[in-house]
């Protein structure tokens, strides 16, 4: 570790959310940020907006947890009738306006069989319980996401705090927050909504 890791950590974020909002800014999203931006994550968190023309790379996982590899499918952005449609009003609430469950309300905070989790919104596959733990929250949480690829993490200055907030990837539905004070080996707890998320049992027989 650095003589201060956590200032570090925090410039290496600020750095990024710089860019990539200008980059945004000035090429309107039709442009393929350079790799050299998501390897500068180096803290084991994602990476950064990875999208080209309404795209998004992604890796894929079965309902077994199998990874069958990084594919480029295209970003789910229905409208907000759509999406009340398709979700809970409790889920809308928090996938697409940030919203935050009450603590121990969930039904992930530790499953009872192995599994994955997905989108709620967009059935991504987002965690797997090999990396979930107990954090005594009252939310589902996670040392690290299934792969970096398939959330984006942002800075989050709302209730007057500096967080990194943590969206799905494909619809971009707000998923939770991630905080440095996860175990081993990342160190991060990833705190996420379990309206948020889907379980799917491991079907590997
Ligand atoms: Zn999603």
């Amino acid at each position: 570790m650095s003589d201060n890791p956590i200032q570090m950590s925090e410039r290496r974020r600020w750095l990024r959310v710089a860019v990539t909002g200008g980059a945004a800014l000035v090429l309107g999203g039709g442009f393929m940020l350079p790799r050299l931006l998501v390897a500068g994550t180096d803290s084991g968190r994602a990476g950064s907006i990875r999208t080209t023309r309404g795209e998004v790379l992604l890796e894929v996982f079965s309902d077994d947890g199998s990874d069958l590899g990084p594919r480029r499918l295209p970003r789910l952005v229905l409208s907000d009738e759509e999406w009340r449609r398709r979700l809970s009003p409790a889920a809308f609430d928090i996938l697409r306006r940030g919203g935050t469950e009450r603590a121990f309300s969930g039904s992930h905070e530790r499953p009872a069989v192995r599994g994955i989790y997905r989108c709620m919104g967009c059935a991504t596959a987002l965690f797997d319980d090999a990396a979930q733990f107990d954090s005594g929250t009252g939310w589902p949480s996670f040392w690290q996401p299934i792969a970096k690829l398939n959330v984006i993490e942002r800075e989050d200055n709302s209730l007057g705090m500096l967080r990194t907030e943590v969206r799905c990837a494909r619809c971009e539905g707000h998923l939770g927050h991630v905080f440095d004070d996860g175990p081993r080996p990342t160190g991060l707890r990833y705190c996420m909504n379990s309206l948020a998320l889907r379980f799917v049992a491991r079907t590997r027989g």
